[in-house]
C-alpha cells in the first residue's frame, strides 16, 4: 500500500477512550495537528475553514463552534463585527489549553467549554445561537462517516434561533467518499448528507451548498479531491 493509501481508521479501532489525554501534536511550523497518529487538522484547509466560519457567523450574535483544532475557523469567526459571544467546545486537553490562551487574546468574548460535545452540548439552552459551526474529528472507525449526524439530529435545530444558520463538514469522511464512491461532490452531499439533515428537522428548501476549488497537497492522507463543499442550513 502506497503512502497516503492506508485507511485513516482500521476496522474496529476506537480512539475515544484515550483522545482526551493524548498529546496534541502541533508541529513546529504550526501547519499540522496530529492526535493519536491521526491527521486532525492541516493549514492548507484555510480557505475552506474561512468559508465555513463566514457562513456560521453570517448572522452575527452568538456563535457555537464545536472542535477548536488550529483556530483557523475560530480566528475568522472573531472577525465578524457583530459577534457577541463565541462558545467553543473542545475535548482534547492540549488543544483546550491552547484555546484558553487564544481566547484571552480575542476582541470578542470567547467562552471555552471543555469536554466531548456529547457531554457538554446537552447543557446549552434551546434557541440560544445565531450560528453553529460543527467541525470535530471521527474518534472511532464506527463513527467515521456519521458523527456529524449524531450532533445534527440531536441538537442543531434545537440550539438555533429561528433564522439561525448551521454549517459543518466531515472531511475525513468526504475525502474518503470522493476517493472512489463518488466523482461529483454535490452528488456525494445529496446522497449521503441530505436525508439526515431533513430527518433533523431542516427543510430541503432551506439547505444550500456551495462548492469551492481547493488544492490539497499530494501527501495529505484524508483529502485528495480538488473541490470542497460548504453547506448553509437555515432553521425556519
Ligand atoms: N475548525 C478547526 C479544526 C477542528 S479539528 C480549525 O479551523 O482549526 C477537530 C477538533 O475537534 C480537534 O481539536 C478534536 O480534538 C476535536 N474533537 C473531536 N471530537 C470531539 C468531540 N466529540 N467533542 C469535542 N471536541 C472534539
Amino acid at each position: 500500500m502506497a503512502v497516503g493509501e492506508a485507511p485513516i481508521y482500521n476496522s474496529g479501532e476506537d480512539c475515544q477512550p484515550d483522545w482526551k489525554t493524548a498529546a496534541a501534536g502541533y508541529n513546529e511550523a504550526d501547519t499540522h495537528l496530529e492526535i493519536m497518529g491521526k491527521p486532525v487538522m492541516e493549514r492548507w484547509e484555510t480557505p475552506y475553514m474561512h468559508k465555513l466560519a463566514t457562513i456560521a457567523s453570517s448572522k452575527g450574535g452568538r456563535v457555537l463552534e464545536i472542535g477548536f483544532g488550529m483556530a483557523i475557523s475560530a480566528g475568522k469567526i472573531q472577525e465578524c463585527p457583530t459577534l457577541t459571544v463565541h462558545v467553543i467546545v473542545e475535548c482534547n486537553d492540549g488543544v483546550f489549553d491552547r484555546l484558553v490562551v487564544w481566547g484571552q487574546a480575542q476582541s470578542h468574548s470567547v467562552m471555552p467549554m471543555k469536554g466531548l460535545w456529547q457531554d457538554v452540548i446537552p447543557t446549552l439552552e434551546d434557541g440560544s445561537f445565531d450560528g453553529i459551526l460543527y467541525d470535530t474529528y471521527p474518534l472511532s472507525e464506527d463513527s467515521w462517516h456519521t458523527h456529524q449526524f449524531e450532533f445534527i439530529k440531536g441538537h442543531a435545530a434545537r440550539l438555533l434561533k429561528p433564522g439561525g444558520v448551521l454549517t459543518y463538514c466531515n472531511l475525513t469522511s468526504w475525502g474518503e467518499l470522493m476517493k472512489g464512491a463518488y466523482s461529483d461532490i454535490t452528488n456525494m452531499f445529496q446522497d449521503t448528507q441530505m436525508s439526515h439533515l431533513i430527518a433533523a428537522g431542516f427543510k430541503e428548501g432551506n439547505i444550500t451548498m456551495e462548492t469551492m476549488p481547493i488544492q490539497p497537497p499530494a501527501e495529505c492522507r484524508y483529502y485528495s479531491y480538488k473541490e470542497m463543499i460548504a453547506p448553509t442550513i437555515i432553521k425556519d
